[in-house]
């Protein structure tokens, strides 16, 4: 392939994981604003334990919950579907918006999604996009969506450069060069946006660190998926990608507000007299955990200490106090657009944006546990194994490749003005409260 426009990389969104990482492209709001804070999580004020009533108020998007998605996000945000009517999808496991002409590859979708999951099998599916594409570019469609999810399958299977998934990637950069030649055929390459974008990047994981069995170890009773009920839990473990998690204090009584971490750390938070926020940074596989502090800022704790981050207006501050788990050298100041160039190259892309925005969602647990590179919090449930994944905050899965046909503003940017880059090149105007740079 050959670039017309602009290639490059950019950050996604946290958690760095499918089906809240499409938020950002669909809808121009990070995770948290659409109050989609990840693909599992708890509702804290609705979870009162009872097993059969309440199970709709824990959720998780990787089973029967699947199409919750829709009805999960905020009603201030609205899908590029819902705002060009004139769009198809093809795969794509956020279907808001979308009529079932609009939506032909949803069956498909999910049957073979399934044949990924239990046989490892992920390229036929990639091959019905492909064809689909390829037929719809010459039908009236103002806007095009399609998802490739072998790259990814393929990818937890081993390593993201193992043949399997190069391979994948050959055929979606030539399905990318079969559109084009249509384009061209027709006179139409020079009035069409072609963006190929990832929602999250991926790096193999040497050592599973199990949250749910390193709670059991110490007598704190964990609900954790796919388990979908225990006997009073101490806590909720919601694991994503599998390199970040949200955990929730005693999930069964039901209460309106986050604890902070003062409380979080007090004995008896979790059922136990240990200082259990103290033992989890202590972890190798744990890069730092965060959580509220209880007067509207965030801390962010690791092995050495803590770091707070706070909001005034648009400026969000980062200032090390006896630690610097984002390794910036000290405090900084700026809004979004400085956060993302002064740490678009850092070990930590964007992660201050990207954790204000995670609290920014009532659904968020109390204290959000994020990997070290080769990590990651899931083992006796995963099946297959995940011998590479993502989830995380780091840059090996916040960086992914975005590629277009046109010129693009300059950069850096971030997944999420992918959404704009859309609208702007429809002519359409951008919806107010978006986080998207435009
Ligand atoms: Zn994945």
């Amino acid at each position: 392939m050959t670039s017309g426009g602009a290639v490059g990389r950019a950050t996604t969104a946290f958690p760095s994981t499918t089906g809240v990482a499409y938020l950002p492209f669909l809808t121009g709001c990070l995770p948290g604003r659409c109050n989609v804070p990840s693909i599992r999580w708890l509702d804290r004020k609705r979870y009162g334990g009872k097993w059969w009533r309440e199970r709709n108020h824990l959720r998780s998007y990787c089973g029967w919950q699947a199409g919750h998605i829709d009805t999960d996000i905020a009603p201030g945000a609205r899908t590029l579907f819902e705002l060009i009517p004139e769009s198809l999808a093809l795969f794509t496991p956020i279907t808001r918006g979308l009529s079932a002409v609009r939506d032909p590859t949803q069956r498909a979708r999910r049957f073979w999604g399934a044949m990924g999951h239990y046989l490892q099998w992920h390229q036929p599916g990639d091959d019905l996009v492909s064809r689909r594409l390829v037929e719809s570019i010459d039908q009236p469609w103002r806007f095009i969506f399609a998802q490739f999810p072998a790259v990814d399958g393929y990818t937890h299977q081993k390593h993201p450069s193992a043949p399997r998934v190069l391979r994948a990637l050959a055929r979606v950069d030539a399905t990318i060069g079969q559109l084009r030649a249509r384009l061209t055929a027709r006179g139409e390459a020079e009035s069409t946006l072609i963006l190929l974008v990832s929602d999250h990047g991926a790096s193999p994981v040497h050592t599973h660190l199990d949250l749910a069995d390193w709670f059991r170890a110490r007598d704190v009773r964990p609900l954790a998926h796919p388990t979908l009920w225990t006997r009073n839990p101490a806590v909720a473990v919601m694991v994503a990608g599998n390199g970040s998690a949200m955990l929730y204090a005693r999930p069964d009584e039901a209460r309106l507000e986050r604890w902070p971490l003062p409380t979080l750390r007090s004995p008896g938070a979790f059922g136990t007299d240990e200082d259990l926020v103290a033992a989890l940074v202590r972890e190798d596989a744990v890069a730092f955990v965060v959580a509220a502090d209880g007067q509207g800022a965030l801390v962010v704790v690791d092995r050495d200490g803590e770091a707070r981050l706070s909001l005034t207006g648009a400026t969000l501050a980062y200032q090390p106090l006896t630690s610097d788990p984002l390794g910036l050298g000290g405090t900084v100041v700026g809004n979004a657009a400085e956060w993302l160039r002064r740490t678009h190259d850092s070990d930590w892309p964007d992660a201050a944006v990207q954790l204000w925005d995670q609290f920014r969602s009532e659904r968020t647990g109390d204290l959000v546990v994020i990997a070290r590179e080769g990590w990651d919090f899931r083992d006796a449930f995963e099946v297959p194994e995940h011998r590479s994944g993502h989830g995380s905050l780091h840059r090996a899965h916040m960086l992914i490749p975005l590629w277009s046909n046109m010129p693009l503003p300059p950069g850096p940017h971030r997944s999420v003005d992918v959404f704009a880059h859309v609208l702007h090149w429809l002519g359409e105007p951008l919806p107010s409260n978006c986080d998207t740079a435009g």
